[in-house]
């Protein structure tokens, strides 16, 4: 089926599935195999071996790229899977520009993986695209973007990035986890490589750990599918078809997600016990204006901080909610609370994550579609 010209929510609904030949089955099936038999040497039916080709992460892989609007999708066993990919495109010397909030795993496969094989890593302020002129030199291959950054929702001007790239040998990889498909499309706006943690809203049950890449470039998935067959960090059928059928209705949870994210973060501006609100949602985000042109709406993601800014008082009213779960990871229906500076970003040293305002009272907020007012009110109990 045709799907380049549809809609996000029929997409969903419809890309890389077909009714299986041989059954008429509408769903996709869970082909649990390793190996597929061949009638004669070399002679298949384009299935040879699980690690290399599965029938229905490949029609997952085809949703993905239709969801970016991209013509090539990559599924991995992981979101940080997905990423230790596109770093092994680049050789010992390359240099790699990022941003200075940033998934505390991703900053760790750098630091502590990555640069013991000789790849440099920059982080830099980037929500400011000028920024990055100055720390680009031959060896720059890479600039590595997640936009909002988890955890104080910083957005980066992804068009505007992407025009000091072009041309210069540099790729732009994106890392939209946050957003989904269904808010953001980074390679609509100049990216090369859009990355997922399927694991967060694509899966989006908080039952599956997977990630994802799409690119339009073919020399790029070439690569790519490479990297992932030799390396071997792949998800398996059962995994693939639970994410399929997350998919169908991502169109439908943004929407939620992102109608509760606004009021949410509505509540806290108004909050006397809160200190910053941070939701690209916000008039009063730094970034608002980007954000509403390179997003369509803004999702389930925001944080803030207390105005009695302690590891103490965080720990107090994290352990008051009764219905946002105490819990790492993001993106599921259900609402989740987090305390960043002990938990997801635990690996980046104080000095650097208070710089760029994982202060010791942020909260992080993974707010689900749920109904409002019960999430409302537990807000409110809980910060009293
Ligand atoms: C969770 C996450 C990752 C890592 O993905 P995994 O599926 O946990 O490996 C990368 N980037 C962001 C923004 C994330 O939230």
């Amino acid at each position: 089926m045709d799907t380049t010209k549809m809609k996000f929510g029929t997409k969903a609904v419809h890309a890389g599935v077909e009714p299986d030949p041989g059954t008429g089955a509408i769903m996709t099936p869970i082909f649990q195999t390793s190996t597929y038999v061949q009638e004669g040497v070399g002679k298949h039916k384009g299935y040879e071996y699980s690690r290399t080709q599965n029938p229905t992460r490949h029609a997952l892989e085809k949703s993905l790229a239709a969801l970016e609007n991209g013509t090539y999708g990559l599924a991995f066993a992981s979101g940080l899977a997905a990423i230790d990919a596109v770093i092994k495109m680049l050789k010992p010397g390359d240099e790699v520009i990022s941003v200075n909030d940033l998934y505390g795993g991703t900053y760790r496969i750098f630091k502590t993986v990555f640069e013991d094989y000789g790849i440099k890593f920059h982080f830099a302020d980037l929500r400011n695209a000028d920024s990055v002129d100055q720390l680009i030199n031959k060896n720059t291959k890479l600039i590595w973007v997640e936009t909002p950054t988890n955890p104080v929702l910083q957005i980066v001007d992804i068009a505007a990035i992407a025009e000091r790239t072009k041309g210069k040998g540099i790729l732009l990889g994106v890392d939209n986890t946050f957003c989904s498909p269904a808010l953001q499309n980074p390679l609509e706006l100049g990216a090369d490589i859009v990355m997922h943690s399927v694991t967060k809203f694509i899966g989006g049950h908080s039952d599956v750990v997977m990630g994802a890449l799409v690119t339009n470039d073919e020399h790029i998935a070439q690569k790519l599918y490479t990297l992932q067959n030799s390396c071997g960090a792949v998800p398996g059928p059962m995994d693939s078809f639970l994410v399929l059928r997350g998919i169908k209705t991502l169109g439908l949870r943004m929407a939620q997600h992102s109608k509760n994210g606004m009021a949410v973060a509505r509540s806290l501006q108004d909050h006397p016990a809160v200190g910053d609100v941070y939701y690209p949602g916000l008039e009063t985000h730094r970034n608002h204006e980007i954000a509403k042109r390179q997003m369509k709406d803004f999702g389930g993601m925001l944080s803030f901080n207390l105005k009695t800014d302690t590891t103490e008082a965080a720990m107090d009213t994290v352990a008051k909610f009764k219905l946002f779960t105490l819990a790492e990871s993001l993106g599921g229906v259900e609402s989740l609370v987090g305390h960043p500076s002990m938990m997801t970003h635990a690996a980046i040293p104080r000095e650097e994550r208070v710089k760029s305002g994982v202060v010791d009272s942020l909260i992080r907020l993974s707010v689900g579609i749920e109904d409002i007012d019960d999430l409302l009110a537990d807000l409110q109990q809980a910060l009293k």
